[in-house]
């Protein structure tokens, strides 16, 4: 699988305890620019139409298109734009756009008006950091309609029960990852292990996709080269299939 990213709009605002070292600040801080300011993208609002020189898509088919990572698809001012992106979406049916958001609320008020049950191409994904907030969005997510739905714990800041989420059948996927760069807050190993077995309860699909900075595990606080954090996430991913065959 093949995966680009599409940012048709850059900046956002802090509205939640997982936004406190939100990368998307830390890296515009570097360059001096202002993230609450949002933007539109200049010149890639239509990336996805894009064609090279030989006349075939930049973002080839059956790409996953992590869609406005350094935003949030559903934010205020963007709302202008937005009816221009889904038609793009919906243009690039051969492609899947990954659409994540801690705006779950105002899922409703920005979807098109030919959405239905969703298009086949998107998957929306709903970022949660602790059990708070996972009680907030998570009934929103599974009430919306959409073929694919995913739920991002990121940045983890604690362990997170899932079950009555998952028991529901309408989550087809978990991802959890810690928090990057200086000021990272712990991930521990044990609430990964926990989330994974109640994924593996619900028969859902699980992955552990970066460790984090900041990262325990026995207890032992282990500072993860920002670079690293997604080959030790796939060791870890390694270590909990082997627990669940029984070799561990
Ligand atoms: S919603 Fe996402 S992109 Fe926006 S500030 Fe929070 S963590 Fe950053």
């Amino acid at each position: 699988m093949i995966r680009k990213d599409w940012n048709p709009w850059h900046g956002c605002h802090k509205c939640s305890p997982g936004c406190l070292n939100c990368f998307v600040f830390y890296l515009d801080s570097k360059r001096d620019k202002d993230t609450n300011t949002i933007t539109k993208s200049k010149t890639n609002f239509n990336l996805p139409l894009k064609k090279d020189r030989q006349g075939n898509f930049k973002i080839p088919p059956k790409s996953v298109v992590a869609t406005c990572f350094t935003s949030d698809f559903f934010i205020e001012e963007a709302d202008e734009w937005r009816e221009d992106a889904w038609k793009i979406i919906k243009e690039r049916n051969d492609v899947y756009f990954l659409i994540c958001t801690k705006r779950i609320e105002r899922f409703n008020k920005c979807i098109p008006l030919d959405w239905k049950d969703g298009y086949d191409n998107v998957i929306i994904a709903v970022t949660t950091e602790n059990q708070e907030k996972a009680d907030v969005r998570l009934p929103i997510l599974i009430d919306i309609k959409a073929k694919k739905k995913f739920i991002f714990v990121s940045p983890i800041l604690e362990y997170i029960d899932l079950n009555k989420y998952l028991a529901t059948g309408k989550i087809d996927e978990v991802s959890v990852s810690g928090e990057s760069y200086e000021n990272a807050r712990p991930c521990d190993f044990e609430w990964i292990k926990k989330i994974k077995e109640t994924c593996d309860k619900y028969n859902v699909s699980f992955d552990f996709h970066q460790t984090g900075s900041n990262f325990i595990k026995n207890g032992k606080s282990y500072k993860i080269n920002h670079f690293k954090e997604y080959s030790q996430a796939k060791k870890g991913m390694e270590y909990l299939e082997k627990i669940k065959r029984g070799e561990k």
